[in-house]
């Protein structure tokens, strides 16, 4: 079995029978890959703290071509971010976050997809409890402009009609952006978005962060952001660290 080794950051792990783990990673050479760790259960192993959710390193991995969980040999940490597992809202946020990456990365090298998630989890690993859900919000619209599908905010995604940035507009998950009114009639489902929230997802795309917002815009925030993923993901599975990160308020205090 050829060995590869690559960065690569835990995105997800569960129990394999007696002593080992299953990790999903991120890694930067070939997407998601989920791999078998023996031995990391018992007392932690050789792995120690290693393999702990959003820690990064780099993984030595023998891969089989065909098969669907490939042996990981070791895992180096260089970046732990204790920092999200001390607060619940960097948690909930890097979860969802996670989980993104998991639900729409394929198995592809994509450089950029890795250098922005690791960024993202930095960030959300050093924002205070308050700025928790903005960055998160931030980081997963850049993530999504990353994977390639940037919804259309200043033109109607149907008929192209461009729209003023003052006016309030129609957001239609499954067209893409927003639409025009006369679209707006025949585009299915759809959510009214103030030119304020489109404003500031177009300052999110483009890496920028502002204020922090009131419970109601991040709640608003939060929920548009999950019914477009859910609009482009090609299964019904639930994107279950959202929901978990929308529903759930957790006090700052
Ligand atoms: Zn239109």
């Amino acid at each position: 079995m050829p060995l590869s080794v690559t960065e690569a950051i835990v995105l997800h792990a569960f129990d394999y029978l007696e002593s080992s783990r299953i990790i999903r990673l991120l890694t930067r050479n070939a997407g998601v890959q989920s791999v078998l760790a023996r031995g990391a259960r018992k007392s932690r192993g050789r792995y120690g703290s290693a393999l702990d959710l959003f820690a990064e390193g780099t993984a030595q991995i023998y891969t089989k071509t065909g098969r669907e969980l490939q042996n990981l040999s070791s895992f180096e940490v260089t970046r732990s971010r204790d920092e999200l597992a001390h607060d619940i809202g960097r948690f909930t946020a890097a979860s969802a976050v996670a989980e993104l990456a998991l639900r729409f990365a394929g198995e592809e090298e994509n450089t950029l997809l890795y250098d922005t998630v690791s960024d993202v989890l930095d960030r959300i690993a050093r924002s205070t409890p308050p700025q928790t859900i903005e960055q998160g919000l931030a980081g997963c619209w850049r993530i999504v402009s990353v994977l390639g599908f940037t919804p259309e905010l200043s033109s109607c995604s149907l008929c192209h009609t461009p729209l003023r940035e003052s006016d309030d507009a129609i957001f239609a998950h499954a067209s893409g952006g927003i639409v025009c009114t006369a679209c707006s009639r025949v585009a299915r489902g759809g959510r009214r978005l103030p030119a304020s929230a489109r404003g500031l997802i177009r300052e999110w795309l483009e890496d920028g962060v502002s204020a922090p917002l009131s419970e109601p815009e991040s709640r608003s925030h939060q929920r548009l952001l999950r019914e477009f993923l859910a609009a482009h993901l090609t299964d019904d599975r639930p994107l279950r660290a959202f929901a978990v990160w929308e529903h759930e308020r957790w006090s700052a205090a």
